[in-house]
């Protein structure tokens, strides 16, 4: 019999059952608690990006950028936006930035006529 993780022989009696596949004794510890055997470090920063990824995240570069000139400026189409962000992003790019920023609550759209203006919350 063999191990179907680590290919090791393992004795007859001492095989697991674990998801379908054969295991050997280390390697059925390890399926059975895959954070225990992981790097601390990785689980610290792991739980630290879940924390960032809430409602208080800190924004990037380009999100802090938009806000300000939103601020600064007032509304504006997101192409004028755009255009006084003064980066190579595409439209595609900003709006995606813009979706994250509605959803923490900061910005939102505003229909003036045909057009749609991004604003502050
Ligand atoms: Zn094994």
């Amino acid at each position: 019999m063999e191990c179907d993780r680590c290919k090791q022989d393992i004795k007859p009696g001492d095989e697991h059952e674990h998801l379908g596949k054969t295991l050997c004794e280390d390697c059925c510890m390890i399926a059975l608690s895959p954070l225990k055997t992981c790097d601390p470090w990785a689980v610290h920063s792991a739980k630290n990006f879940e924390k960032s990824a809430g409602k208080n995240r800190t924004l990037t570069p380009i999100q802090s950028q938009m806000l300000k000139l939103l601020e600064e400026k007032g509304a504006m189409e997101p192409a004028q936006l755009l255009v006084e962000l003064g980066s190579d992003l595409q439209i595609k790019d900003l709006e995606r930035e813009f979706a994250t920023l509605r959803h923490m609550e900061k910005v939102r759209g505003e229909k003036q006529g045909e057009k749609v203006l991004w604003r502050l919350w």
